[in-house]
């Protein structure tokens, strides 16, 4: 039932005392980096005497990595580093992140205890839709599955009939994909006559991009699997860092690999378990680019209860967005998750959607692009000006502001090459023009 029951059945106590140590350890390959060195000399990195001292170290931002740009917090000499993975610059620039031979071994380590916990074993045949190259998610499931002793095919992204006949002559039985594209192979899926049915798939592992429960649920039934969520980002190592376990009540953090906090981001105070807030996250193991402190921007909570699986590695909660993700219309703040929660419970919503912010008689006003589902777009005009308004409601109730709905044909909106990108703010442009 574990792939390590050590690691993942650790007593607490036991967790702490080895937090501890690994970070004093961390603390001193870090401080070998040009980056820490420097911080070092000035006295703001001092070895810790326990965990409540982790407070006093400095924040590490992503800002920090793209100053310091490209081998400022190499924390080893160049010839130790074996390989380069970079962020997929959702937010800006992308940052590079270096490993060790033996970084790359405990990070296939992790993603091979994250899947089997899910249920992944030998005599699996796993398909990994994601980009391979310097996206974490592709070559970091491929090692991670491959460790596992999954056979294991890298399909790559796109060509989705491709994707679908892998998935049918090869009786896949678990994908890693972007929840987004999940949707959309499923229309494709539809438009070739294939019903879940007729596949063999029985779970997908889901993550790098922020998604709802309801996303979670539709992908379930769309395909008749079960869909795990799972977190991580390149700064860390890439995927791995936490995951969901059967009982899908939140993300295992492997907490023997990552020492976790929750903040205020505004203020930078430590908050309890249980509070929102953003995750911050010490490297335990890492060599080559250690870090100490680093806000990853995400918004989440730790969850502090047992979990019936049995693993005490404390859960996070899902995702609710980044830090910098938030919108602000008319003053009101609105997360783009807060908006898919709202619309993708709705019957005749279908895969896609963009949310597109325009200045309206100096007002801020939501448009809203979404895809109808192909069974309801062949319907009646009666019943999409229903599901328009059905829409302008729920979402007038939900955010107290009112959108305008506009409804697509199936496929009416590009599909992303990677991540979906779910907001286009069109407020600055438009603000010059008037
Ligand atoms: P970038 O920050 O440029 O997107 P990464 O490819 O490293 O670069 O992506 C990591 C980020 O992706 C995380 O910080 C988080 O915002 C998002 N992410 C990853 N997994 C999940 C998940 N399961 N749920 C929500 N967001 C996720
Ligand atoms: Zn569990």
């Amino acid at each position: 039932m574990f792939w390590d029951r050590k690691a993942e059945t650790m007593s607490r106590e036991e967790l702490s005392k080895l937090q501890l140590a690994l970070i004093n350890k961390t603390i001193s390959k870090a401080v070998k980096s040009p980056f820490y060195g420097e911080l070092k000399k000035q006295g703001k990195i001092k070895k810790i005497k326990s965990l409540d001292e982790v407070k006093n170290l400095p924040f590490t931002e992503k800002s920090d990595l793209r100053n310091n740009f490209p081998y400022g917090l190499l924390a080893l000499s160049l010839d130790k580093a074996v390989r380069m993975h970079s962020s997929s610059g959702t937010t800006g620039n992308p940052t590079v992140v270096f490993h060790t031979k033996k970084d790359l071994e405990d990070w296939a380590e992790l993603l091979a205890r994250s899947m089997h916990m899910a249920g992944l074993r030998p005599g699996h045949v796993f398909q990994n839709m994601m980009g391979y190259g310097l996206f974490t998610g592709g070559l970091g499931f491929h090692y991670g599955a491959e460790r596992l002793g999954a056979m294991t095919i890298p399909s790559g992204t796109g060509n989705s009939k491709r994707q679908i006949w892998f998935l049918k002559t090869m009786r896949t039985t678990a994908v890693h994909i972007l929840p987004s594209y999940a949707l959309k192979l499923a229309t494709v899926l539809e438009e070739e006559n294939l019903k879940p049915e007729d596949l063999n798939l029985k779970m997908a592992f889901i993550g790098a991009e922020p998604h709802t429960e309801a996303m979670r649920q539709q992908i379930e039934k769309q395909f008749k699997i079960k869909a795990f969520n799972s977190y991580g980002l390149s700064e860390l190592c890439g995927p791995g860092v936490a995951f969901e376990c059967p009982y899908q009540t939140g993300m295992h953090l492997w907490e023997d690999h990552f020492y976790p906090e929750i903040i205020n981001p505004e203020t930078g105070e430590v908050l309890p378990d249980g509070e929102e807030g953003e995750l911050v996250m010490t490297t335990l193991r890492r060599n080559a680019m250690p870090l100490l402190r680093y806000r990853t921007r995400d918004l989440t909570k730790i969850i502090n209860e047992p979990c019936p699986c049995g693993r005490t590695h404390r859960r996070i909660a899902r995702i609710k967005g980044r830090s910098d993700d938030m919108l602000i219309i008319n003053g009101v703040n609105i997360f783009p998750m807060q908006i898919e929660k709202t619309i993708m419970g709705i019957p005749g919503v279908g895969s896609n959607y963009l949310i597109e912010i325009h200045k309206e008689d100096y007002m801020d006003r939501i448009h809203m692009k979404i895809e109808v589902d192909p069974e309801f777009f062949s319907g009646t005009l009666e019943g999409m000006e229903k599901l328009q308004k059905d829409i302008s409601d729920a979402l007038k109730t939900e955010l107290l502001v009112t959108p305008r709905v506009y409804l697509l044909e199936p496929g009416g909106i590009p599909a992303a090459e990677g991540k979906a990108k779910r907001v286009a703010d069109m407020r600055s442009s438009e603000q010059k023009l008037s």
